[in-house]
């Protein structure tokens, strides 16, 4: 095995109560203050949103840099910390969640989501990954950066910021110097983004099949690709693949994945 077996040493399990329906399933929308389009549509989603629970799989914010944002003081409350846009976000979720459930997972970005967060948004928190029984079906739900193998420099990143003692240090940072160093890392993917040499990962097949197996899954389902697809795994195995939401893009990407008694919808939210 190429990976850390610990990766899958926290997963969770969640039984679905037997009177959902419908399930969501969402990831990567970035959203972010300067892309006000994406945050419109998610907000027009929430509000139309007919699924009894919505599971958001990572990423749903472009940059969190700690839960006590949402208690600065105005004078801390520069534009880089984005609060209103922030605190705007958490109080539409908390609208959302009085009516159905709602579960959030971390993903690379937003992965200093924590408690305040949830009481503010009303989001239940759950671990990557987490098992969710529905009826027959047992889904495997990920945010997906932790199969992508071959990107060994971001591993080597995800392992040292899920620490808890780097994590207590940065928090320990004033606001203003946690965004700073935020934009300095969103600065530095953008960079890599644009390198016609760069080589994306891709969800290691094996290690997919791996981790449904040991949490005795059939369906994962993920984001962090974002390659919206539906790929078989051999032995009745598959998984399914979100899309992030960019509406400023051309065509626009907004979608959720829906799951229903007659099966898997994407359902498409813009463009
Ligand atoms: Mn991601």
């Amino acid at each position: 095995m190429r990976s850390d077996p610990a990766a899958l040493a926290g997963w969770g399990e969640l039984n679905a109560p037997a009177g959902w329906r419908a399930l969501d399933f969402i990831s990567d929308l970035h959203l972010q203050d300067g892309e006000p389009a994406t945050a419109q549509a998610f907000r027009h989603y929430l509000r139309d949103c007919a699924a009894d629970a919505l599971f958001i799989l990572g990423d749903l914010f472009e940059v969190w840099i700690g839960d006590d944002l949402l208690d600065a003081a105005p004078a801390e409350r520069s534009t880089e910390t984005e609060y209103d846009f922030l605190a705007g976000i958490c109080a539409d979720l908390r609208a959302f969640s009085a009516r159905r459930a709602l579960y959030v997972m971390h993903g690379n970005r937003d992965f200093l989501l924590g408690a305040r967060f949830a009481a503010a948004s009303g989001a239940t928190l759950i671990p990557d990954p987490t098992r969710l029984r529905w009826g027959e079906q047992r889904l495997l739900l990920s945010h997906g950066d932790a199969l992508c193998l071959d990107d060994a420099d971001y591993l080597a990143f995800r392992d040292q910021v899920r620490r808890p003692d780097w994590q207590a240090a940065f928090l320990a940072r004033p606001l203003s110097e946690r965004a700073a160093l935020a934009r300095g890392l969103r600065a530095q993917s953008e960079a890599r983004k644009l390198d016609p040499q760069m080589h994306w990962a891709d969800v290691d097949p094996t290690m997919a099949r791996e981790w449904l197996r040991a949490c005795q899954a059939d369906q994962l389902v993920h984001g962090h690709t974002h390659q919206p697809a539906r790929h078989g795994l051999g032995d009745g195995l598959q998984r399914l693949v979100l899309s992030d939401w960019d509406v400023d893009a051309r065509p626009a990407r907004a979608e959720a994945l829906r799951l229903d008694a007659d099966g898997w919808h994407r359902i498409t939210l813009a463009g």
